[in-house]
């Protein structure tokens, strides 16, 4: 324990010595350790990165097929880091949300935030004519 400790300080005592590389190489490093990144923008559901890391929606309801928009995700990326994942995502307005749409005449569920009459929201599944 006492050899490595006294390695560790050596290391400091060195990078301290030459102040000028060590600013460099610190603005390097900010970008190659622990927050690498590759963001990538996406116009919307055809860009070839939309769909990184976003899972298919299950079929729920009577709903029929996949919504032709989002191909049954649901969402897609607006915006996506390439290499750390976190990203930004845009609902579908097709499917609102639910990745699958009714291609009969079946009546479609949404959400929907209505005022009870004690004058609280409260989300309820409403019909679209
Ligand atoms: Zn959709």
């Amino acid at each position: 324990m006492v050899a490595a400790g006294t390695t560790i300080g050596k290391a400091r005592a060195g990078n301290h010595a030459t102040p000028a590389r060590v600013a460099r190489s610190g603005v390097e490093g900010r970008q190659v350790i622990g927050h690498a990144s590759d963001i990538v923008h996406c116009d919307g559901p055809d860009s070839p990165h939309a769909f990184d890391t976003v899972p298919l929606q299950p079929r729920t309801g009577s709903l029929d097929a996949k919504c032709p928009v989002c191909h049954g995700h649901g969402q897609w990326n607006t915006e996506i880091d390439l290499i750390g994942f976190r990203c930004k995502r845009a609902i579908c307005d097709r499917c609102h949300g639910a990745g699958w749409i009714e291609t009969g005449s079946d009546p479609v569920g949404r959400a929907d935030i209505v005022m009870t009459p004690e004058g609280y929201p409260q989300w309820v599944v409403a019909f679209d004519p």
